[in-house]
């Protein structure tokens, strides 16, 4: 039910004025028929309950964005505006308000967004709601004419942690949109709620100087316009305004719509690709693969390993749980395999958290029943096996004349037998499927001799897993098997945490033309990558990620 007072604003809240005049008219009336005055109550039962309902559905908003609400609407802007501080009346109807923020915050994490444009900034609640849906290193330029308005928001903006966000630009929008667009600045989301008759101007602004990056939304406030833009003998200039722009926009070839009837209306317009009859008609474009992406995808999609089984051995922590989040990240199913059950466990939980599919299984890589228990377990859960990350290792350290057989198995064992156990069982499973992906682990030091610490055992059985790497990749890419390993330089984990090897870092870092120790998520981008399709043609690689190090 709209508050006492209040001017009635969005069809909704009209509906329900109107509903509720003719309730009473038909109330205080013995000739209306009782049937004609339920179907009353019931329209009016129906409009009044719904804004009400999405207010209490809808997740409520943060403190900080209540606190600038409450500001905004007890504000005395008729003083201000009397006092000659704005230069316009503002009404404090204009607050964007609860359900629409949170509609624009679930915009910006839907479309993924990191850099948002807003046209009409007002006191700020938008501006504030899309901030919060923005990562951290996300960004939110405002347009907004009135320099009182900056001045009112900053401080409230200041007492949230995504306030910081915020910048806003004040003065005219198209001359902040000219300055923008001569500075090559591109926007994820553009928001337009400002003065209607140049919504026009601005939305032509921004797609004809590819203000909006590719695959850009542009959101539209108020296009519903208090039910103006459709209904017969409108004269508000306003009105008339949004009619035409909505009209232009569902024409225009360029883009799709779609509007909300969330409050006044809500647009949201996407650039579609161009048709080939379009790209045909234009000089110099080339409409092949590279233009459209491979199947249609742009580069970053084709990295997505949706519907991808994957596991990862070693996974239970250090580099192993590091890949086995970025595999999950990038859209595969992940096991989580460990030689250790409460760390394999404790990071398929940590997938499951952030809504990976996940499993753990318990296995040593050493032992030929564990890994065949391993291949079976995933493919028996998921059906399949296309990325297999054999990552698991062991590194102990003696001078190799004291450097006992025990050592040097152990490390074999794990190393480069487990690694070709791995192999060769998921290699099975890939080779009947005509498809997978074998990532191994290797090392830095398949390359060079690391020191001042002596590891033999470790260094030979790692150059033999590049070997490993390079027979396999060749032997099994023409039935669809692709066979790289990663090696990385030091990092920052568990195992180089050990007593003997802790005081060497600084000695190392001197050796590291980047000056500082890889850390796991250095490493995590190269797995996606060769999980994905966008390596097929990869194989035997050994893909060195060394801050430099193998080069001094
Ligand atoms: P880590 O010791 O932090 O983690 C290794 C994980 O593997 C542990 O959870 C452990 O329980 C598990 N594991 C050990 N033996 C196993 C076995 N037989 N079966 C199943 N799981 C077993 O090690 P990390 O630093 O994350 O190293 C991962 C891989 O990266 C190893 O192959 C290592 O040789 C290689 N690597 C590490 C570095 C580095 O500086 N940390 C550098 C280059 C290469």
């Amino acid at each position: 039910m709209p508050a006492a007072g209040k001017v009635p604003d969005t069809p909704v809240e009209i509906l329900v004025d109107v509903l509720t005049k003719a309730m009473a008219v038909a109330s205080s009336s013995v000739n209306v028929p009782q049937e004609l005055k339920s179907h009353l109550q019931e329209a009016l039962d129906i409009a009044c309950g719904l804004d009400n309902y999405l207010e209490e559905m809808s997740t409520p908003e943060s403190e900080p964005l209540a606190e600038l609400y409450r500001e905004t609407v007890s504000h005395d802007w008729d003083r201000v505006h009397q006092e000659g501080k704005t230069m316009f009346r503002l009404p404090k109807e204009c607050v964007t308000g609860h359900v629409e923020g949170q509609t624009l915050k679930m915009l910006v994490h839907m479309s993924q967004a990191k850099r948002v444009l807003e046209i009409g900034m007002f006191t700020g609640y938008g501006a504030l709601s899309m901030a919060e849906g923005l990562p951290e290193d996300g960004c939110l330029v405002a347009c907004e004419l009135e320099p009182y308005l900056k001045d009112f928001s900053r401080p409230l903006f200041d007492k949230s942690p995504h306030g910081s966000k915020i910048s806003v630009r004040t003065g005219s929008a198209m001359d902040t949109l000219q300055e923008l667009a001569a500075a090559g600045e591109q926007f994820d989301m553009v928001f337009i709620d400002a003065d209607k008759d140049n919504y026009i101007n601005y939305y032509n602004f921004i797609l004809d100087n590819n203000l909006l990056r590719m695959r850009g939304v542009i959101c539209v406030d108020n296009t519903l316009f208090k039910s103006k833009v459709y209904l017969n003998h409108v004269t508000d200039a306003n009105g008339l305004a949004l009619r035409r722009f909505n009209q232009f926009v569902s024409a225009d070839p360029r883009v799709e719509q779609v509007i909300l009837p969330l409050r006044d209306g809500l647009s949201i317009i996407r650039r579609v690709p161009a048709t080939s009859e379009g790209v045909k008609a234009q000089d110099k474009i080339t409409d092949d693969v590279v233009f459209r992406g491979v199947k249609g995808q742009p580069i970053l999609d084709r990295l997505r390993l949706d519907g991808k089984v994957a596991y990862v051995t070693g996974g239970g922590q250090g580099i192993g749980r590091a890949f086995a989040h970025a595999l999950g990240e990038a859209g595969a199913k992940v096991a989580v395999v460990d030689l250790d059950q409460d760390k394999a466990e404790a990071v398929a939980k940590e997938l499951l958290v952030k809504g990976i599919s996940s499993m753990s299984i318990t296995a040593d890589v050493s032992k030929v029943e564990d890994v065949r228990r391993m291949v079976e377990a995933v493919v028996g859960r998921w059906g399949a096996l296309h990325v297999a990350c054999n990552n698991a290792g062991i590194n102990m350290n003696s001078a190799s004349e004291e450097t006992t057989l025990e050592e040097w198995d152990k490390t074999f064992d794990v190393n480069l037998r487990g690694t070709f156990m791995c192999c060769q069982a998921a290699g099975r499973v890939m080779l009947k499927q005509g498809y997978g992906k074998i990532i191994n682990t290797a090392s830095m030091a398949s390359l060079i001799v690391p020191h001042p610490q002596k590891q033999l055992s470790y260094n030979t059985s790692k150059a033999g897993v590049v070997k490993l790497t390079q027979t396999l990749g060749t032997e099994w890419i023409d039935r669809g098997v692709r066979v790289n390993c990663i090696s990385p330089g030091i990092v920052d984990t568990p195992l180089i945490h050990s007593e003997s090897l802790r005081p060497l870092v600084q000695r190392w870092l001197s050796d590291i033309p980047a000056g500082r120790l890889a850390q796991v998520t250095d490493l995590q981008a190269a797995v996606v990558f060769l999980a994905s399709d966008t390596s097929d043609y990869m194989t035997g690689h050994n893909l060195v990620i060394e801050g430099g190090q193998s080069l001094w």
